[in-house]
């Protein structure tokens, strides 16, 4: 950290400024919490059980929509999130549906498995890993994932395509992981350095997110050095895509056995 310049750790540091109260109090408006879970068609659930897992922790919980799906499904789960305003909002959700998970106010870099035990899968989803800008910054958080899980435990890591957006082929389809009638998502400034989404609600509130557009190839390498093997990736969850068609890119690997101390 302390080799970055300023503007850059202000960037990494400032996630949780971004995610508002406000901002938050619509987060499920621009989900859709039905049309999420029909486009996502039990995928992430399929992945889970094929590699056995029965403990996951979800550490961008966000308002808690994977840890929700992920416990109904029958997953023991637990919910981090460095926002408190998401993690309120993801309390208020499990309560409203009478989940008994278990959630901690966390950011990625202090999640320690000597607290929180260690789990069969760790899921860090909805494109969070894009908050962090610098590469050896990023492969940091990668290896408290891996810290998380037990060896040969699975790691399943989404972004949004920024091979595509980059290419100046955005599409937000409306049928993944935002879904909502009720707000749009448009790009502002994009380049290699930092890709500018718009959230826009019919009210007429407007939200920016600011974030570095991660490209897939970028990620695989990080995921490759950060102690992970069995990399995987799925296009709006198919295994045979469309580099320049798809919304999200969806990563799987496998924790190796740990290096001997
Ligand atoms: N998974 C949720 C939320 C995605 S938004 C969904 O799909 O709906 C991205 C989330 O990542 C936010 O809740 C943000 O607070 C969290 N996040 C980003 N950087 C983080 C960090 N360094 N530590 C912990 N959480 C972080």
């Amino acid at each position: 950290m302390n080799q970055m310049s300023g503007r850059k750790h202000n960037e990494v540091a400032s996630y949780a400024a971004q995610y508002s109260k406000s901002f938050v109090e619509r987060w499920d408006d621009l989900i859709d919490w039905d049309k999420r879970k029909a486009g996502e068609n039990g995928f992430f659930e399929g992945v889970l059980k094929r590699h056995g897992v029965r403990s996951v922790i979800d550490v961008s919980t966000g308002s808690g929509f994977h840890a929700v799906q992920l416990k109904q499904a029958g997953f023991d789960v637990v919910a981090t999130d460095g926002s408190s305003t998401m993690l309120t909002k993801a309390r208020a959700n499990f309560r409203q549906r009478g989940l008994d998970i278990q959630s901690h106010y966390r950011d990625w870099l202090s999640l320690d498995p000597q607290e929180l035990g260690q789990f069969d899968a760790v899921v860090c989803l909805g494109s969070s890993l894009c908050h962090v800008f610098e590469a050896k910054a990023r492969c940091e958080v990668l290896e408290k994932f891996r810290a998380l899980l037990k060896p040969g435990g699975l790691l399943i890591v989404d972004q949004r395509n920024f091979f595509a957006i980059r290419a100046g082929n955005f599409k937000s389809s409306g049928n993944y992981y935002y879904c909502g009638k009720h707000a749009s998502v448009t790009l502002g400034q994009v380049d290699q350095h930092l890709c500018e989404f718009i959230y826009s609600f019919d009210n007429e509130e407007q939200y920016r997110l600011k974030v570095y557009p991660l490209l897939p190839g970028e990620l695989t390498t990080e995921v490759l050095a950060s102690g992970f093997s069995d990399h995987r990736s799925y296009g709006d969850f198919q295994p045979d895509y469309d580099m320049m068609q798809c919304d999200f890119v969806i990563h799987t690997a496998v924790a190796s056995a740990r290096k001997p101390a």
